[in-house]
């Protein structure tokens, strides 16, 4: 009997697992904790991302992937070896895993995901472009002569990828996406209020009311920081409309980004995208006004599937029914 079959969504904010067989076995976001001074980790997802600014100087909490690079080798293996021992006892059986990769990894923070996930207990290891992942995810048929555009906005990076025939026609990879939202939301309490929030404050604030568009209600916010002038604890509340042209500021760089994009792909392709639409993935696909923004932008319509943070993961273990598309390593 074979183990399992995974597919593995390494993304810089949240790592998927989808079990061929059961679906979603796990969802947390991509934080690691360990000790500074022995270097053993302590926890690693949800309990690790509750420590992230609040940690004491013993511990440090990180997360390993932002903005899409390999920014620690040992500390990538690490995690990737806590979600699956997690999800999958071993010590008889050792699973197959399919991991996506997104276009913007070097050969080199490829080699290393590759690696630690040997090292990490899995028998064979395939990997998959990110962008047809999240398209195979998505419902796509990625298979056909047909042109499909798949924009993923993750944590740190956002894919724009053009789709036909099992590859890839036209793409690029920027490192704007939900966490600019973030840094362009504290940027703005501190320059506007001098109050200094943190990242997960900034991000909750984002989920709550951040909107590229102008909403029909105001929405409102508190921001609870420090005061960077007295040095105490000050709240301020955020009106959703003070955030939108920053917000949609922010959105015009994916904008230009699809531009660019487009101006790659074929006639007969633009042909197939403006029918069809664009797929929206990614946890960026939340914000709200987003799909709106982008049809005002471009006028093609925008599909955002029931589940876009999963599409990745799910099409990634799809894969395994593709086998051309999979390279073995
Ligand atoms: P990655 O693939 O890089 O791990 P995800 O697809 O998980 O990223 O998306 C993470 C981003 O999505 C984060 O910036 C997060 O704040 C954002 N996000 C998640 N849910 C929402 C929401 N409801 N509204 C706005 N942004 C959201
Ligand atoms: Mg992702």
């Amino acid at each position: 009997m074979l183990g399992a079959t995974l597919g593995f969504d390494l993304g810089t904010s949240t790592i998927l697992i989808y079990m061929v067989g059961k679906g979603i076995v796990l969802r947390e976001p991509s934080v690691i904790a360990f000790n500074s001074e022995t270097g053993m980790v302590e926890c690693a997802g949800f309990e690790a991302c509750k420590m992230l600014g609040r940690t004491p100087s013993s511990i440090i909490a990180l997360r390993p992937l932002e903005k899409g690079v390999v920014a620690n080798y040992r500390l990538t293996e690490q995690m990737i070896k806590y979600f699956l021992d997690k999800v999958c006892d071993k010590k008889f059986f050792k699973p197959q895993v399919i991991i996506s990769i997104p276009n913007s990894v070097t050969f080199v923070e490829r080699r290393a995901v590759i690696e630690a996930a040997k090292n990490a207990g899995a028998r064979k290891v395939y990997v998959i472009d990110e962008s047809l992942a999240a398209a195979i995810g998505a419902g796509i048929n990625i298979s056909a002569a047909h042109g499909n555009l798949i924009i993923d906005i993750g944590g740190g990076t956002t894919d724009i990828a053009v789709i036909t025939l099992n590859g890839v026609a036209a793409s690029t990879s920027i490192k704007v996406a939900g966490d600019t939202f973030d840094e362009v939301i504290k940027r703005y309490v501190r320059t506007k209020y001098n109050i200094l929030i943190g990242e997960r404050t900034a991000e909750l604030i984002k989920k709550e009311i951040g909107s590229i568009v102008p909403q029909e209600y105001e929405l409102k916010a508190v921001a609870k920081g420090r005061n960077l002038i007295t040095g105490l604890p000050q709240s301020v509340e955020l009106a959703s409309s003070e955030l939108t042209p920053l917000l949609a500021e922010t959105a015009d760089l994916i904008v230009d980004a699809l531009m660019e994009v487009l101006e790659d792909t074929t006639p007969e392709l633009i042909c197939d995208l403006y029918s069809d639409g664009l797929t929206l993935t990614g946890g960026g696909a939340l914000i709200k006004g987003i799909s709106e923004y982008l049809n005002q932008k471009t006028n093609i319509s925008v599909n955002i599937p029931d589940d876009p943070i999963a599409c990745v993961a799910v099409g990634t273990a799809k894969a395994i029914e593709y086998e051309d598309i999979l390279s073995q390593e």
